[in-house]
C-alpha cells in the first residue's frame, strides 16, 4: 500500500461515516449553517442558529428579514454583518432562482451571495454525500502537514487532494475536519498518539532535526 493509500484507509478507517459538527435539520439551515461557519468554529454557529432559526426558518421568511434584527441575531459570529448580508440576499435569490429549494448543483450553488467553493462543495457534501473535497482550515493544515499538498491556496490544496484521493473524499473532507480539530490541532499536535506517524512528513523532519 502507497502512503496516500495508508493515509486514506486509516482516516476512514478512524472516523467512518463522519458528519458535520453543525447541527441542522434541513437544507436550508444547513446552507446557513456553512455559511455562517466560515471563520467561526462549529460550536460557536451551533449557539447561534438555534434562534435565528426560530425567527427565521424558511428563504422566505429570511427573505423578508430586517438586516438589523438579523445581524444582531448573528453577532457572536465572525465578519456578522458581511454575513447578515448574504443571509437575506442568498434567500431572496433562493426564492428568486430556484422557488425557494436548495440547488444540489456547485455551480448554482455559487451564483448564491456568500457562497464560494468551499461552502458550495461541504453543503453537497452534508446534504447529498457527494464525491467532493472542501479545504478548510484544518483540512489545510493536515494535508500540508502530511506532505500531500505544497499548494498555498485551498482551491489548489483541494485539486491536489482530489487528484491523490479520488474516491470517498466526502467522507475524507469529514475525517481531516476532526481529524485536525482534535488530533493534529494547529499548536500541540498530538504527534505521540497519531494514526499518520509514520506517514507523516512534518513529523519525519521535526525528527530528523531532533537526530541532528
Ligand atoms: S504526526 Fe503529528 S503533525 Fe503529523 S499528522 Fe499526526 S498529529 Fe499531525
Amino acid at each position: 500500500m502507497n502512503r496516500v493509500e495508508s493515509i486514506k484507509t486509516k482516516l476512514l478507517q478512524k472516523y467512518p461515516k463522519a458528519v458535520s459538527e453543525l447541527k441542522f435539520r434541513n437544507r436550508f439551515e444547513l446552507l446557513v449553517s456553512v455559511v455562517l461557519s466560515a471563520q467561526c468554529t462549529d460550536k460557536r454557529v451551533n449557539i447561534i442558529t438555534p434562534n435565528l432559526f426560530a425567527k427565521f426558518p424558511s428563504p422566505e421568511q429570511m427573505a423578508k428579514a430586517d438586516y438589523d434584527e438579523v445581524k444582531n441575531l448573528i453577532s457572536s459570529c465572525n465578519l456578522f454583518q458581511n454575513k447578515a448580508k448574504y443571509l437575506i440576499n442568498l434567500s431572496k435569490q433562493l426564492i428568486e432562482k430556484f422557488d425557494g429549494q436548495i440547488p444540489m448543483d456547485s455551480k448554482q450553488l455559487q451564483t448564491l451571495s456568500g457562497v464560494g467553493q468551499k461552502t458550495a462543495n461541504v453543503v453537497l457534501i452534508e446534504a447529498d454525500g457527494a464525491n467532493l473535497m472542501a479545504v478548510d482550515t484544518h483540512v489545510f493544515r493536515v494535508s500540508h502537514r502530511l506532505g500531500l499538498s505544497r499548494a498555498k491556496s485551498p482551491t489548489a490544496t483541494e485539486k491536489d487532494l482530489t487528484t491523490l484521493f479520488q474516491s470517498n473524499l466526502g467522507e475524507l473532507h469529514q475525517a481531516m475536519v476532526l481529524f485536525g480539530r482534535y488530533h493534529c490541532k494547529a499548536t500541540n499536535p498530538q504527534c505521540e498518539t497519531c494514526i499518520l506517524e509514520n506517514e507523516c512528513r512534518w513529523r519525519e523532519e521535526e525528527n530528523s532535526l531532533f537526530k541532528g
